[in-house]
């Protein structure tokens, strides 16, 4: 793609420019987590040595000016997934605090012994064990929908899984496993069609596929900072605003109480109610910093460049005899998961890595995924915007070499 300004994105994010081993660092692990643009980095220092102060608590200038940031990037995160409302957009800790949030609060304002849930093969275990916990807590259960073997969601069987006593749908918008882009727009008037609100995992979505909740329709939409090029320790939780009102706050504590006495507290309003505690508001400014970002270059010629990334690296690594890969859809993100015949993917990894080449290996956080395909674990390479075709050539090269010593 040759309007993408790959070398000045490149020197955007100075980690990049390192070397490993002696050789210069190829980071394929973004679905672990992503690099961070200096933009954002120098925006939380900033932050930190001129206008630290606690949000919402204090009459201090410093005190408004960093509320009024804080509330800004609420607005940002608006925009940037095309919500109403800023009141919908909850900050919390990641991808795995908000579904906990949602799972639990579910769980004691809605669910009944006999009711179910529906997941899917393909979750993160953090889409699989909050919503385990509050089954077993109030005697619900879990209903899983199968994949094919290329690592689609069969969406008849999805179907078939909905009874008068499902109450939740929860489905990953993008598989961190097999890349699989799941048609997330279906699977919601499926539910709705059912009378069933629907959670969106979009930990790897929202970063590589345009992200309207409105034209998606989705009760919840849930995703983290650092996987989209912002802060660690932030997340964000979407939510419908009858969704967020009826539902019961999850945490207790400063800032999301109207009134306490010790005979009874009263609830603060959206989106406080849900957000106890001093929350990680530089976090929240950085996040905002990171989306900016993306904006300023594109999100449309972001993905256009990702998807011709994902189709090189297909058909590159196609050309390694060895190499079995997991998740083969025709809809899919820039991630590979794979197997080298004969070779167990912690050697795959630990051998490419001295080649400076940076991949995840093991589960990836879904034993369940590993179990249907019936496997140990993968090695995953994941790209993203800052990520080139010589790297690509390189991970190739690594492999090769893996091939040639282990044989
Ligand atoms: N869901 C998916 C699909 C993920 O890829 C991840 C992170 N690997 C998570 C949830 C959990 O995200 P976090 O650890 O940032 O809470």
């Amino acid at each position: 793609m040759n309007d993408f300004p790959i070398e000045q994105i490149r020197k955007d994010f100075p980690i990049l420019d390192q070397l490993v081993y002696g050789k210069p660092l190829a980071y394929l692990d973004n679905g672990a987590t992503t690099q961070k643009p200096l933009r954002m980095i120098e925006a939380v220092n900033r932050l930190h040595r001129e206008q630290n102060a606690s949000v919402h608590r204090s009459v201090s200038f410093l005190s408004d000016k960093i509320t009024q940031a804080y509330e800004e990037a609420r607005t940002t995160v608006q925009k940037f997934i095309g919500a109403s409302k800023s009141l919908q957009i909850i900050f919390t800790s990641g991808t795995t605090g908000s579904i906990n949030l949602v799972a639990f609060s579910f769980g004691e304002g809605i669910l009944e012994p006999g009711d179910e849930i529906i997941i899917s093969t393909m979750e993160h275990h953090s889409n699989i064990v909050p919503w385990q916990m509050v089954c077993e807590r109030h005697g619900a259960r879990l209903r899983i929908i199968p994949i094919t073997d290329e690592g689609d969601l069969d969406l008849d069987a999805y179907q078939n899984l909905f009874s008068d006593r499902t109450r939740m749908v929860a489905v990953t918008h993008v598989s961190n496993v097999l890349g699989t882009i799941n048609p997330v727009k279906e699977i919601v008037q499926i539910a709705h069609s059912h009378r069933v609100p629907i959670l969106l995992d979009g930990a790897q979505g929202v970063q590589h596929e345009p992200v309207n909740v409105v034209d998606l329709d989705c009760d919840f939409y849930v995703f983290s900072g650092h996987k989209i090029y912002g802060p660690t320790g932030i997340g964000i939780l979407y939510g419908k605003e009858e969704w967020l009102e009826r539902l019961p706050p999850y945490q207790g504590g400063g800032d999301m109480i109207d009134r306490v006495t010790f005979e009874k507290t009263t609830y603060n309003g959206l989106p406080f109610k849900f957000e106890a505690g001093t929350t990680n508001f530089i976090g929240a400014i950085g996040l905002a910093e990171s989306l900016n970002y993306l904006t300023g270059i594109g999100l449309d010629k972001i993905i256009r460049y990702e998807h011709e990334l994902r189709d090189y690296a297909t058909q590159k690594l196609s050309g390694i005899k060895q190499l079995r890969m997991y998740g083969t859809s025709a809809e899919k993100a820039a991630i590979f998961s794979f197997v080298l015949e004969g070779i167990h993917p912690f050697d795959t990894g630990m051998i490419i890595d001295k080649f400076g080449v940076a991949v995840r290996t093991g589960t990836h956080c879904t034993m369940p995924l590993m179990q249907r395909f019936g496997i140990e674990g993968t090695v995953r390479a994941s790209l993203c915007l800052y990520n080139t075709t010589d790297e690509i050539d390189r991970l190739h090269d690594a492999l090769n070499s893996v091939i040639d010593l282990m044989a």
